[in-house]
């Protein structure tokens, strides 16, 4: 069946191609991209999975790991890299910037950066905030050093549920905090770490091994590299952050 952006192509282009007799219009509407991110780890158990299960499907995330596990399991952080994948810094202690000061939230990033390059060696670190909260504080900080913050479409809300099939209803259907371009090459927000009250994090794994081959088989692409529109924080954003 075709998406209500396709039904649209396809008269516009009928529109164009009886006004103009357009010959672009006859070309195929380009795949939707796609792009998994995972907050909160690396866990020893269950990142390697996660990252043997991306493996298996040649599909590229991103990590955006705590400075503090990440300094208990640079191995993992390490092997991620290599893979291919990208590391995000998500502050040390996954603390909420509302409830801290501008120099609690600089000392928190500088020294998620400063751990993440000691193993990797990447310079460019994209960053995304505990809880999705950018305080103003947050804000500032990031504007002040020109930090990108990875913006998200889709959750598969797996902080309530471990259950693989409700992971992917959720990001199919449940709509992101902050989504109004959800479907629109989205982001997918899920987690390899911070179990709660569910004590595993199989459910993510699983998910992840059902949803790429799900997504491929309605034409979607993985993108290798985080969109950058997705991320960069704008001059409209940082207009009079001081
Ligand atoms: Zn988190």
């Amino acid at each position: 069946m075709l998406k209500t952006n396709q039904i649209r192509l396809v008269f516009a282009c009928t529109v164009l191609l009886t006004l103009f007799g357009l010959t672009a219009c006859s070309q195929q509407p380009a795949p939707q991209v796609i792009y998994l991110t995972f907050d909160d780890g690396p866990d020893p158990k269950f990142t390697p999975s996660l990252l043997d299960v991306l493996e298996k499907h040649g599909v590229k995330a991103t990590l955006f790991v705590t400075g503090e596990n990440a300094e208990k399991h640079p191995e993992i952080v390490r092997s991620a890299f290599e893979a291919g994948h990208t590391i995000g810094n998500h502050s040390y202690q996954h603390g909420r910037a509302s409830d801290m000061s501008f120099e609690e939230i600089a000392q928190s990033y500088e020294r998620t950066d400063k751990i993440i390059r000691s193993i990797t060696g990447q310079q460019e670190i994209l960053f995304r905030a505990p809880y999705l909260d950018i305080s103003p504080d947050n804000r500032s900080y990031l504007c002040k050093v020109g930090s990108n913050s990875v913006d998200i479409d889709m959750m598969g809300w797996d902080w309530e549920t471990q259950d693989p099939l409700e992971i992917i209803d959720n990001i199919l259907h449940k709509q992101a905090t902050n989504a109004p371009e959800t479907e629109l090459n989205p982001v997918v927000l899920l987690h390899d770490s911070g179990q709660g009250e569910f004590g595993t994090r199989q459910g993510t794994v699983d998910a992840t091994d059902m949803f790429i081959p799900m997504m491929l088989a309605k034409g979607f692409v993985f993108a290798d590299e985080p969109p950058a529109h997705k991320w960069q924080l704008s001059e409209k954003d940082c207009s009079g952050v001081k």
